[in-house]
């Protein structure tokens, strides 16, 4: 019998995995852990876990029809993890283990633990590249380091990719037996799902089939006006796959191969939208070379040694509730607070305006997302934190500070956005629905900060010693 634990990877195409532990007809059994207490420890969101279940659910479908079992293993924390799949790996009688990698460093030393354990036992462990399209340490600078900068990457990425050609898998080898599944429903209800609205849910269908189909609408319908529309949040002109990307209902190989399949020549190669999947690696490859990361150390703890967080409560706290009385700040937080998902420009802007107008330390920031994003992944919030913050590789240098109401302006010109997420301002006419403390008369919060002065006291801080 061979073994497949399924963690962030929940799909039957395009594993490598789950594809390898079928290639002979031997009996292969899938298996997941739960870990709720790791999981807060994590910050990860209820959310995020939900539609994880949900495309689990999906998943066992899938699976059965290939006669492979699914089986759960609940347990508090990482700790207890190489001991629950020993006892697993026995009572099958084992003799492959076969698993994904994932790269933050709590992810990487649970599995060596869980492989010295199984080999120890006489298992094979064999992990394999299914989230990433090039695997890290094979997108290198001539010297044969990592890059700093995401640009040379990008290109040195494409070069590798062209070399390689790599194809997504199709389906795993049907196993000749039936396996015993463990009954799924109930034991998924755990209680940091309690909190979860599942409502927002609905807004997320899982299911590989449905995902898949959402990946070939994107691409045929809209990834040729993407460059255009990208940054514009009241129009709906990105792909909105993060959620799968971030679960592995969808591989970001399948998301190149689907893009080529739809341009003609060697146009797909030059796409933004690949380039943003390209941003995805860039952080993955980062974390994996410069492991300090994954303790929450910045890329350039130079430009941070310079900075004192101010960490006001009350500022993090209207932030967080977006009540700052920054129309287009607070209409972002309120977008994430319902949905689970933040459009990319806006991520930016409020990142900026904590971590520099508010002088909040982005580790805070990063763990609040974490704690809401249905999409939340680990490498990119961190990767999208830094940057804001300055502190990241290839960073927005420390005097870009977003002014909230020209961006608001710039995109999203005529206020509908705003009006979406703060419904109070529809009553204030379109161009005025930008300005700090729009709406007071309505009910919305006076600004809390003068964005001349904090935008001053900002430079000052990330200036000192500089
Ligand atoms: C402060 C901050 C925090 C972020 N946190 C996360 C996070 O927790 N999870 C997450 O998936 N993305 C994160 N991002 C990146 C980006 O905002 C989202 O990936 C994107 O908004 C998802 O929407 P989409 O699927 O429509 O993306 P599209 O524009 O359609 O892009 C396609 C895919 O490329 C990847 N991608 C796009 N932009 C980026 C980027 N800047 N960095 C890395 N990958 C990217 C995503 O997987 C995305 O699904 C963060 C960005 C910032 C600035």
């Amino acid at each position: 019998m061979k073994l497949v634990w399924l963690r962030n990877d929940l799909r039957v195409l395009d594993n490598p995995a789950l594809y390898s532990a079928c290639d002979a007809q031997q009996g292969v059994t899938v298996f997941v852990t739960l870990c709720p207490q790791q999981w807060e420890l994590h910050d990860d969101a209820p959310l995020r876990w939900a539609l994880w279940r949900n495309q689990l659910y999906q998943l066992k479908h899938q699976l059965s029809s290939l006669n492979i079992g699914l089986r759960v293993l609940t347990m508090h924390t990482y700790l207890e993890v190489p001991d629950s799949i020993a006892k697993l790996a026995t009572e099958l009688n084992v003799t492959e283990l076969h698993f994904n990698y994932e790269y933050p460093l709590n992810e990487r030393q649970r599995d060596r633990s869980v492989c010295q354990q199984l080999e120890h036992q006489g298992v094979t462990c064999i992990g394999h590249h299914g989230e990433l399209i090039i695997p890290p340490g094979q997108v290198v600078t001539g010297q044969g380091g990592m890059f700093k900068v995401f640009t040379p990457f990008s290109r040195a990425w494409r070069q590798v990719y062209l070399n390689k050609l790599p194809e997504p898998l199709g389906m795993p080898l049907a196993q000749p037996a039936a396996i015993d599944s463990d009954v799924l429903p109930k034991e998924l209800n755990w209680s940091l799902l309690t909190s979860t609205n599942e409502q927002v849910l609905n807004l997320w269908p899982v299911g590989e089939e449905a995902v898949h189909q959402r990946l070939v609408d994107f691409v045929d319908q809209q990834e040729s006006t993407y460059k255009q529309q990208r940054d514009f949040p009241a129009i709906n002109g990105t792909s909105k796959l993060s959620p799968y990307l971030a679960i592995g209902a969808l591989s970001p190989l399948q998301c190149l191969q689907a893009l080529k399949v739809n341009q003609a020549g060697d146009d797909w190669l030059g796409s933004t939208w690949l380039n943003e999947i390209i941003w995805r690696e860039f952080y993955r490859h980062l974390l994996v070379a410069w492991p300090n990361m994954s303790r929450l150390e910045p890329f350039r703890p130079e430009v941070e040694s310079r900075i004192t967080w101010r960490n006001n409560a009350e500022g993090f706290d209207a932030w967080c509730r977006g009540e700052t009385g920054f129309p287009i700040v607070d209409a972002a937080m309120k977008q994430l607070l319902n949905t689970g998902w933040m459009h990319n420009r806006l991520r930016m802007v409020v990142a900026s305006f904590l971590t520099k107008l508010l002088g909040v330390d982005w580790r805070l920031g990063a763990a609040f997302f974490m704690r809401h994003l249905i999409d939340g992944d680990f490498a990119s919030n961190m990767g999208g934190w830094q940057w804001a913050a300055s502190v990241g590789a290839d960073a927005a240098p420390y005097f870009r500070i977003f002014n909230p109401q020209l961006q608001s302006e710039k995109f999203d010109p005529d206020g509908v956005f705003i009006a979406t997420w703060l419904p109070e301002l529809t009553a204030v006419p379109a161009k005025k629905r930008h300005l700090p403390g729009a709406g007071q008369e309505y009910g919305r919060p006076a600004p809390i900060i003068d964005y001349k002065a904090a935008r001053k006291a900002a430079l000052d801080d990330y200036q000192q010693h500089g």
